[in-house]
């Protein structure tokens, strides 16, 4: 009789998350694009993404790749963007974290909100300067909204100021948290107008501006390889020109966030495919007790529901694309996904870590990562708490925000 091993190797499916076929609901020339994104990550971005985030820092060698994809302004029409639909948008970043959820994060930091930013704020005149240059990766940007004592609390409480002063305006405060923030061009700051109180946007040249101070947040657990800033702007002088003019309160920066909420969920989604078909390998090739360990009931249990998470997020965020092309995505509907796919990521990612065993926290083995990275998609661009707080509200009618 063949040994159990060899039975098995011969008939060892490759691992695959996506098993409703959800790449095929794309036009070819956009799966052609998601397949190319996969491609680059597979074979540039796997082989050293583990070095840089043992050692904390950003791959800059990735960045003339990363050009040549022309993946820049996915999503958004005209001023030099690569175009396609919201679907297509939320694929590449799908894709880019089920290698790595860093480098999803830095893609979704620069072409989601900065770029965002000025695509839904911006005058016709901004976004023929700006968006072209950031299209093509040459300048590239970050979103500074949170701060060091207002994370969860922006909508109200945004403590970093902007005073108007003849055709300038005056900004001072602190923003922290801020992805590419140390090393990137351009900042999208959000600050409370002293005049009216309501919050305004300022595209900020960080290397140019006199006042603009950047440190790197060090020492962090999870998506080690983005690196994250905190701002400090003391009397930063900014031309009216550079205040995104069709921004007038919160209610613009909520635009942003709804749209990029939706491409956090495909990240989630992403970084649960990465863990699952590592630890869905690992399970295939591991031995215990003669064994693979992929042959044992309670492994298949925990392998079968984590494909159910993953499959069922896809299947949510294909459904939230196509209210998004047709205008009907509410804020309500982009919480609920992002709240739901990040909570399913959080648990997909701890059964892969579980079943990897001790391996599991070893860097090399290609889970621990998604591990941690998963704790960070939990909570950034708005916790749990909030999405719920806000779905909360939009299906009760009652505000249970304090
Ligand atoms: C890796 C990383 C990258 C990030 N990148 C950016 C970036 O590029 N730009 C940017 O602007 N920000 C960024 N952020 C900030 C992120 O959006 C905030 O961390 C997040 O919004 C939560 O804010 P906070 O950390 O201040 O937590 P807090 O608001 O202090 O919340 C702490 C806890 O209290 C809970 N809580 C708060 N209020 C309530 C309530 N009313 N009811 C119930 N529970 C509540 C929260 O859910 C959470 O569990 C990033 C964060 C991380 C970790």
């Amino acid at each position: 009789m063949a040994t159990p091993t060899k039975e098995i190797k011969k008939a060892l499916p490759q691992p695959n998350s996506d098993f409703y076929q959800l790449a095929e609901t794309l036009p070819p020339d956009e799966l052609a694009v998601v397949k190319q994104v996969r491609t680059f990550m597979e074979t540039k971005v796997q082989p050293i993404i583990t070095k840089y985030w043992v050692e904390d820092s950003f791959p800059f060698e990735l960045l003339p790749a990363i050009k040549e994809l022309n993946i820049g302004g996915a999503g958004m029409t005209g001023y030099g963007c690569r175009g396609g639909s919201v679907q297509l948008f939320g694929l590449i970043a799908m894709e880019m974290a089920r290698v790595d959820a860093s480098i999803a994060t830095f893609f979704g930091v620069h072409s989601g909100l900065a770029m965002g930013s000025i695509y839904l704020g911006g005058s016709e005149e901004q976004k023929q300067k700006w968006l072209p240059p950031m299209a093509r990766w040459e300048k590239i940007g970050c979103f500074g909204l949170t701060e060091p004592l207002v994370g969860s609390g922006t909508a109200g409480g945004l403590t970093t100021t902007a005073k108007r002063d003849g055709d300038t305006w005056i900004l001072n405060g602190q923003k922290k948290w801020i992805g590419n923030a140390p090393w990137c061009d351009i900042s999208i700051i959000w600050a409370r107008d002293l005049a009216d109180n309501q919050v305004k946007a300022f595209i900020v040249e960080n290397k140019t501006t006199p006042g603009f101070k950047v440190e790197k947040i060090q020492n962090k657990i999870a998506l080690k390889v983005v690196q994250n800033g905190l701002i400090t702007m003391e009397n930063c002088r900014i031309p009216e020109g550079n205040r995104l003019q069709a921004d007038q309160s919160f209610r613009d920066t909520a635009r942003v966030l709804k749209m990029t909420r939706f491409l956090v969920g495909w990240e989630a989604t992403g970084c649960a495919m990465g863990a699952y078909e590592n630890a869905l390998k690992y399970c295939q090739e591991r031995l215990q007790f003669g064994k693979p360990i992929g042959s044992f009931q309670m492994v298949q249990d925990l392998l079968a529901k984590m494909l159910a998470n993953i499959t069922a997020s896809q299947c949510l965020l294909v459904r939230m694309s196509q209210l998004q092309a047709e205008g009907k995505l509410t804020d309500a509907h982009a919480s609920l996904a992002k709240a739901f796919t990040t909570a399913k990521c959080r648990e997909t990612v701890a059964w892969a870590r579980e079943l990897l065993g001790g391996n599991g926290i070893a860097a090399e083995y290609n889970v621990g990562r998604f591990f941690v990275d998963a704790e960070a998609l939990y909570s950034y661009e708005g916790t749990f708490q909030m999405q719920n707080l806000i779905l909360g509200k939009a299906i009760t009618g009652l505000s249970a925000f304090v």
